[in-house]
């Protein structure tokens, strides 16, 4: 990579997380904002549109004409998991790498996926958490669950969350699973008088999903062993908390060949 600037495209600039990321694009200094793709609004600039910051950036509704005039680096796709991917597929076609932070990729995907990124020599990473430390959170749960494999998790969010468990939550049961065999937890004969008082279970551990008004994203990963508990817990309080995460998924994946599934994967 030489030094000039990452010339940059954001899908969803009006959302919540596409606000967090123009503010953060425009405020770094290697970093050059192209182009915004929205649902609408088409031919105008982002200054044009009501609650946009004041920034003579173009709008585009069509994503592959976006990437043909601009000739954009990089594209940041933080719209829907239908757009998601659309925008993802769209981007590898046109020699462009994506950074996406949608969820809802399934396994058969995402090896679809990494084979066409092989194939161009094309970076690309999806990550469906961008705040680091949630990731931080996931590795530590990993990390003890060796030593006390009784394992709960509670994760709350915003009630206008429409997925439960969250990805982080069943993404963090999956890892705690890497390093422990799956086991039933609590007393063998125990019975819910009321369907689901224990949460889901995933291979034994059981998830706990909060939606209340007033919430972001929290997670606690409660561990007990005889006569002690852990508890790591990680509160994403504000949506700028992603961005250092998207910036670093941004420098990264001007450096990488492939697709990186998780930035998990490039915190080593
Ligand atoms: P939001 O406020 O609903 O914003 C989504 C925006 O995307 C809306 O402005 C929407 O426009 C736009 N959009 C939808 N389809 C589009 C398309 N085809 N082209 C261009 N723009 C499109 O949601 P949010 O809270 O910002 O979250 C955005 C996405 O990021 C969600 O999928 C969410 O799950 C994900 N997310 C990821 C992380 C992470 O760490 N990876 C963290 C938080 C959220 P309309 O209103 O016109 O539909």
């Amino acid at each position: 990579m030489d030094n000039r600037k990452i010339r940059i495209i954001i899908a969803g600039p009006r959302g919540k997380m596409g606000m967090e990321a123009v503010k953060m694009v425009t405020a770094t200094d290697h970093f050059d904002l192209k182009a915004v793709v929205d649902t609408k609004n088409a031919g105008k600039a982002l200054q044009d549109i009501d609650g946009q910051p004041a920034l003579n950036i173009p709008v585009y509704e069509d994503l592959a004409i976006c990437i043909h005039d601009t000739g954009a680096d990089v594209l940041i796709d933080l719209t829907k998991p239908e757009s998601g991917k659309k925008h993802l597929e769209i981007a590898l076609e046109n020699g462009i790498r994506p950074v996406i932070g949608t969820t809802g990729f399934s396994d058969e995907e995402i090896g679809t996926y990494s084979r066409i990124a092989e194939e161009k020599g094309l970076g690309a990473v999806i990550a469906p958490n961008f705040a680091v430390g949630a990731i931080l959170m996931m590795k530590f749960a990993r990390m003890a669950a060796k030593f006390m494999p009784d394992i709960e998790i509670i994760e709350q969010h915003h009630d206008q969350k429409l997925d439960a468990p969250s990805g982080t939550a069943m993404k963090t049961a999956q890892m705690i699973q890497d390093v422990r065999e799956p086991m039933k937890q609590g007393h063998p004969n125990e019975k819910e008088d009321l369907e689901g008082a224990r949460g889901g279970d995933y291979e034994g551990i059981r998830i706990h999903s909060v939606r209340l008004p007033g919430l972001v994203a929290h997670q606690e990963v409660l561990m007990g062993a005889t006569g002690q508990t852990l508890t790591i817990r990680h509160d994403t309080i504000d949506r700028s908390a992603f961005m250092p995460g998207v910036k670093m998924a941004v420098e990264s994946v001007m450096k990488l060949d492939l697709l990186v599934y998780g930035l998990e994967n490039l915190m080593e």
